[in-house]
């Protein structure tokens, strides 16, 4: 008999179909409702399950008995109980690589809009404001030659400090848990603590994974550490930032502006954000385009199926007990 997946978010329309033809496909349905209600029925014989954007724990894959793999269309895995995976003897794989440059394509956008306040402007223009040449509320920050910090130099925090080093001659800072020496030698990058780096930089843009260190890893103390010009960009998760904190610092003007794609509430429906000019929300769009989504599926579509063939996946979270 077929293997069966469970397909519990939007996916590509062709790693769909490629699905449909190899395997009895299952897809979760909000419009059929209780999403996780769906998922605990369905995985009761499922072999693989693949998507993004779902919580998955104990809570709604309790009842699976012959479950091999989840593959995520995702690098960060915080939706997913790691422990509880491995307990159970579950593949978790992602996606990484394949969407580091275009996230840190737009990182980049946000520091550079937040910087040089182009949605504000855009609006501000098409209103017909524009009646005489700008002034100081038009102005914005240079970025040419400026300070960098980036909390979390991984794979997209150091693709961000290349554009930053080489087309905006910046000088970098950053700060991870552990030195990056390898990636930080090429960009003349400086390890520092992370109170040092919020003091120093004109630019700050946090490209961490969400880990129980990382939570709440930027909070009121943080922004008040900063300078009153500093731009602040996250492109990592919500939960790295006190959101309230960050809006707080906003409304008093304590830093210039930021950058946001990701927050605490996803997708944002209502928030004080939305009253700021001196914000720039993006809906968490780091990877999406159409290549990278492409690469994405392709590759979570490629850990599905070795998995599913008895093969080690290309990208696992938890080797350990391949
Ligand atoms: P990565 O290569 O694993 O990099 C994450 C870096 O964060 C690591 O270098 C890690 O270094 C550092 N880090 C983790 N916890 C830290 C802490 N408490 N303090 C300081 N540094 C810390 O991952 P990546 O591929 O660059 O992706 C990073 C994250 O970006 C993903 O996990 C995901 O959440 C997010 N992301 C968002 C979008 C979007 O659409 N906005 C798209 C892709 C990815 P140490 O372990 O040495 O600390």
């Amino acid at each position: 008999m077929n293997k069966k997946v469970v397909v519990f978010s939007q996916l590509d329309p062709e790693v769909l179909q490629r699905l449909q033809q190899q395997y009895h496909v299952v897809m979760i349905d909000p419009k059929q409702g209780d999403v996780n209600q769906q998922i605990r029925e369905q995985v009761k014989d499922a072999d693989g399950m693949i998507g993004a954007g779902r919580l998955l724990n104990q809570s709604n894959l309790a009842n699976a008995q012959q479950l091999k793999i989840i593959s995520s269309v995702s690098v960060g895995y915080d939706n997913y109980d790691l422990a509880y995976l491995n307990q159970q003897k579950i593949w978790l794989s992602n996606t990484p690589h394949v969407l580091t440059e275009t996230t840190a394509d737009l990182a980049f956008t946000l520091l550079m809009s937040a910087a040089r306040k182009a949605p504000y402007l855009d609006h501000w223009t098409k209103q017909g404001q524009w009646k005489r040449t700008v002034g100081e509320a038009q102005f914005g920050q240079d970025v040419f030659g400026k300070t960098l910090g980036i909390i979390g130099l991984g794979n997209i925090g150091a693709a961000i400090a290349r554009r930053a080093f080489h087309g905006f001659n910046m000088n970098i800072l950053y700060h991870n848990r552990r030195e990056k020496l390898e990636l930080a030698q090429p960009l003349n990058a400086r390890y520092c603590g992370l109170h040092e780096l919020l003091q120093q930089s004109d630019f700050v843009v946090v490209a961490v994974d969400l880990n129980t260190e990382s939570a709440a890893l930027i909070g009121q103390q943080e922004f008040d550490q900063m300078q009153s010009h500093a731009v602040f960009v996250n492109i990592a998760r919500g939960s790295v930032v006190d959101e309230q904190a960050l809006i707080n610092t906003l409304k008093a003007g304590k830093i210039f502006a930021a950058g946001l794609d990701v927050y605490l509430k996803e997708p944002l429906q209502e928030s004080e954000l939305f009253g700021l000019d001196n914000v720039v929300t993006l809906p968490h769009v780091g990877s999406a385009t159409a290549e990278t989504r492409k690469k994405m599926a392709e590759l979570a579509y490629r850990n599905l199926v070795d998995a599913l063939a008895g093969r080690t996946p290309p990208s696992l979270v938890n080797p350990s007990f391949s």
